[in-house]
């Protein structure tokens, strides 16, 4: 990350580019236990919040991110009332899969800070942390699911950073192994998988450890994410015991609440892959 004047830019590792958000003023700024939490506001995208130096949320953006994240999962589900959402500290996830009617939402967060933070900053996004039906939880996630009843998850929503620090167990086997037990048969896994353009090499390692931890039906479904590196990013759904290809009706009603980017011909088309994309995954899943 570097400050320019008046630039914050954030460097694409590896990619040779970066994206640069005009800023008006730094709000906030401390290194919790686990990572540098930066608040800012910008000219056009609102407020901004960077963990160690990454673009995590913007006011004016995150809604795609947090919409996608949420209901396709939600929707495909037969009738999701148990959903456990591993990271998404600033909790704009939580507040989309409390638009369902679900019973329960445990969020397990590594870091409480950065939920403190986003409180004092994102009113939006955090509206729905004091819903009854919301347990906050602040502890690593992949040692809670690891320890969680067998068969008692209907949708676990894998809301992370990169796959680097505490984050980089989120995407291995044995993770996913630990969901595939945690849920109930029929149950759905959304996990945030990065960039189709930058990180195909880890989109094709998610589905070979997802199917390789029980999960018969696997997509990636890609979606436009200007503040992500590449612009462009994805969440990989997983089923267990079911197939992705049903939509429940709820979805196909006019709209059963809010929403600004999902819709059902969203959920449908998100599941065309671009054809490298396509022939990568088939080329892997046909050797499987
Ligand atoms: N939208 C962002 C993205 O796609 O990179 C993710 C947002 S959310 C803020 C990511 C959260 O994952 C962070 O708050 C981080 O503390 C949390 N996290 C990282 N590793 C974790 C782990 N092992 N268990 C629980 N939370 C974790």
């Amino acid at each position: 990350m570097t400050m320019d004047g008046q630039w914050y830019t954030e460097e694409w590792a590896g990619q040779g580019s970066a994206i640069s958000l005009k800023i008006t003023r730094k709000l906030h700024d401390e290194q919790s236990p686990y990572q540098r939490i930066e608040i800012y506001d910008t000219e056009n995208f609102g407020r901004l919040m960077t963990l160690d130096g990454l673009v995590m949320v913007t006011d004016r953006d995150n809604f795609i991110y947090h919409e996608m994240m949420s209901h396709p999962a939600l929707f495909t589900h037969a009738d999701p009332k148990s959903v456990l959402i591993i990271g998404g500290g600033d909790c704009g996830t939580l507040h989309e899969v409390l638009k369902h009617p679900v019973t329960e939402v445990i969020q397990v967060e590594l870091d409480e800070r950065v939920t403190r933070v986003a409180e004092q900053f994102f009113p939006a996004l955090t509206a729905s942390n004091h819903d009854a039906r919301a347990r906050l939880r602040f502890a690593d996630g992949i040692a809670w699911v690891t320890e969680a009843a067998a068969g008692s998850l209907d949708v676990i929503i894998v809301d992370g950073t990169d796959p680097i620090g505490p984050a980089a167990g989120l995407f291995s086997e044995a993770f996913y192994k630990s969901c595939w037990r945690a849920l109930r048969p029929g149950g759905i896994l959304a996990g945030q998988s990065e960039s189709p353009l930058f990180h195909a090499d880890l989109i094709c390692a998610m589905h070979g450890a997802l199917r390789a931890a029980g999960f018969a039906d696997v997509r990636t479904l890609p979606f436009a994410q200007c503040t992500y590196p590449s612009g462009w990013w994805s969440t990989t759904l997983a089923a267990k015991g079911t197939t992705l290809d049903r939509i429940r009706e709820q979805a196909t009603n006019a709209r059963p609440f809010n929403t600004r980017y999902y819709n059902l011909a969203i959920h449908q088309s998100a599941f065309a892959l671009p054809q490298f994309l396509r022939e990568r995954l088939d080329g892997q899943e046909g050797a499987s």
